[in-house]
């Protein structure tokens, strides 16, 4: 069985494509007489077809009648011509390839700017001439190295090349001119598609016997397929139609490799596949695979072959162009699509519909942006990732999030820990979070500022758990450790401890009687405490200071007994005596009473604060851990005087006590 492979670039490429679209449209649209300015394209059998037709091909703007249609083909034309055509008269429509468009700017551009331009290419192709006439026709067409002129004479080099050249012809060229003029912009003009199908000819023609290169004879294109065919394939053989196939040459060839020029129309390639082999259904197969076929939902990547300000062409490798309109190119309908999109530039789109009525695709590139926002945001939910959006609007229960290309809902109760009284204060506000739910089903996303505030909370409270953990780890129920007093309650003070609080009762101050713990210390003042109860679990450290001293009541019982005398300290008076410090930590009380003999009406008026004296442990309460002191019976009693009378009573005389011992005295 005989093996035919049939190249996937042969054929009409986009250009030639959209060039014979446009003049179906006019055969269709406008009245007789139409031209086409030069054959529209390289295929007599093609041109025959439009004759046939009505379509008339003009070698001259001469030939062509005031009030007719002008088709200009995809080789384009010189400036010059399309001034005149404007002149005649007549409705032009311009089918030039849109890269054919390309290079004449260039030139028109660095002609402007005082550049030599060099065309690299054949000075007799129509679209060679048609982009000297975008520079004054003025430009250096070489094909050959070894014509390249005297070029240092220039300062300045613009050099292009024909779209259809070979890529090797023209790097030889341009580097040979890089390398003479300092100031050289090259610009690498040949089409992709003309690479693209030189290079499958050359693969398939090297593995084949016989390669069939299909074509017309004045193409240019396919007489450099047919050359570079050569290179590879000892059998090949340039063909219009699949009449001229050589049958005998055919039947000895196993492997028949078929390419056609960008000119070639779908139906003669088609023909020559059929003769090619016995196998026909096979072949009919084969050639229909080499067009991509789309279905709705297909997304597929595509090139811009034309903008306007309602929609864009795009070349997706179907048998048809397909439309993107604005609405579904861009979100921000008031900025300008011819502004956002450029011929050239390529993008994701999705299949809607395969025939817009008009046999184009309709094609939508937001539903392709749509599906990729959701994967990404899909990945940064699994993800977990902090994003940042802009809250847009308010809406019922939250606000809007515009997170770039898509929007999320937040939740009123999502934004802070605390509640927000205005919401549309926000708006407007750049915002951290992160997706807490999404289902792309159902367009359901859900974000959260809250979350963040939360686990932020949440880290700060293991790193301080982490510090008390580190804290506690250290210390021991027992333990004599520094501390720091950080603040007090009616009956505690607050210490810090390395990190971890602790806190000691105002009992386990002081052995003495304070009415406030602050009596006992004061806020910043380091202490040192024993551990008294330690749960490191909780964190609850109970201290004391008092323990780290002696009972001073023991002491005291150990060195004192009652009618002991003792030198003691006045630490406070009071309106019923004065406090006297007998040993650190311990006071006793001096009862007014027990001052002095002779009546005190106020303590201050016999003692003061500070002052030493000796007193009489007079009595020692072990029960209520009371002392009494006295100064007085460290004194003698006083004697009392008794008055000589002057005198004498009878046993008659009625006398009174007072009669008998008058004044008393006492000294
Ligand atoms: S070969 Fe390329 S440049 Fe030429 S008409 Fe076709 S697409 Fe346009």
């Amino acid at each position: 069985m005989r093996d035919v492979t049939v190249a996937k670039t042969a054929g009409f490429c986009f250009g030639v494509d959209r060039a014979i679209k446009k003049l179906d449209d006019v055969l269709n649209k406008y009245p007789l007489p139409i031209y086409t300015l030069g054959p529209i394209i390289h295929n007599n059998q093609v041109i025959e077809k439009y004759e046939k037709a009505g379509i008339k091909t003009a070698e001259d703007i001469n030939q062509i009648t005031q009030g007719s249609t002008v088709v200009i083909r995809s080789h384009g034309i010189g400036k010059d011509e399309y001034d005149r055509l404007k002149e005649k008269n007549v409705a032009i429509i311009d089918a030039t390839c849109p890269y054919v468009r390309k290079v004449q700017n260039i030139v028109n551009t660095y002609k402007t700017d005082g550049y030599k331009i060099i065309i690299i290419g054949d000075e007799h192709h129509p679209e060679v001439i048609g982009v000297n006439g975008w520079c004054c026709d003025d430009a250096i067409i070489i094909n050959d190295k070894k014509n390249i002129p005297i070029i240092e004479k220039y300062d300045k080099i613009c050099v292009v090349a024909q779209t259809t050249i070979i890529e090797s012809l023209f790097e030889d060229i341009a580097n040979e001119i890089k390398n003479r003029c300092a100031d050289a912009k090259i610009f690498n003009t040949i089409c992709a598609a003309t690479e693209e199908r030189q290079k499958e000819a050359a693969e398939i023609a090297s593995k084949s016997d016989m390669m069939i290169v299909v074509g017309g004879y004045d193409s240019s294109n396919t007489k450099k397929l047919a050359e570079i065919c050569r290179q590879y394939c000892n059998k090949v053989t340039h063909i219009e139609t699949a009449e001229e196939i050589d049958l005998n040459i055919l039947k000895e060839c196993n492997k028949v490799g078929i390419t056609a020029g960008a000119s070639s129309p779908a139906w003669i390639i088609k023909e020559v596949a059929e003769k090619s082999m016995e196998e026909q259904n096979n072949i009919l197969q084969q050639y229909e695979e080499t067009f991509k076929r789309f279905k709705p939902g297909d997304i597929v990547e595509g090139e811009i072959i034309s903008v306007n300000s309602d929609s864009v062409v795009m070349n997706i490798g179907g048998k048809s162009d397909g439309i993107v309109k604005k609405d579904e190119f861009m979100q921000d309908l008031y900025e300008d699509l011819m502004r956002t999109a450029a011929i050239g530039d390529r993008c994701k789109v999705m299949v809607i519909s395969t025939n817009d009525g008009a046999g184009n695709l309709v094609l939508s590139k937001l539903k392709v942006d749509e599906i990729e926002a959701k994967e990404k945001l899909q990945e940064k939910f699994d993800g977990e990732e902090i994003l940042t959006g802009t809250i847009s609007k308010v809406v019922k229960g939250g606000v809007m999030v515009d997170l770039g290309s898509l929007s999320a809902f937040m939740p009123a109760s999502y934004y802070d820990i605390k509640f927000v009284k205005d919401l549309n204060a926000l708006v407007g506000k750049s915002i951290t979070g992160r997706i807490v739910e999404y289902n792309p089903a159902q367009n359901r996303i859900i974000f959260s500022h809250k979350v963040l505030l939360v686990e932020e909370i949440e880290k700060r409270k293991a790193e301080q758990r982490a510090i008390k953990e580190a804290a506690v780890a250290g210390l021991e129920l027992g333990q004599i450790v520094q501390a720091k007093v950080k603040n007090f309650t009616d009956y505690c003070v607050f210490v810090d401890l390395n990190g971890v609080d602790g806190f000691i009762h105002m009992s386990d101050l002081t052995w003495k009687s304070i009415k406030k713990p602050s009596d006992a210390l004061s806020a910043g003042q380091v202490v040192q405490a024993k551990i008294t109860e330690l749960d490191k679990e909780n964190f609850k450290i109970k201290l004391s200071i008092k323990d780290l001293t002696q009972n001073p009541w023991e002491v005291f019982k150990k060195k004192y007994n009652e009618g002991d005398k003792a030198t003691v300290k006045i630490t406070s008076l009071a309106n019923y005596g004065a406090f006297a410090e007998i040993i650190p930590d311990l006071e006793g009380l001096i009862h007014i009473s027990q001052f002095a003999h002779t009546k005190i009406d106020k303590p201050e008026s016999m003692l003061k604060v500070g002052d030493e004296i000796e007193v009489l442990i007079t009595k020692i309460d072990d029960a209520s851990k009371k002392i009494s002191l006295s100064i007085k019976d460290l004194t003698p009693a006083p004697k009392k005087k008794i008055e000589k009378n002057k005198k004498v009573y009878s046993d008659d005389d009625k006398v009174t006590i007072g009669d008998l011992f008058g004044k008393i005295k006492i000294d």
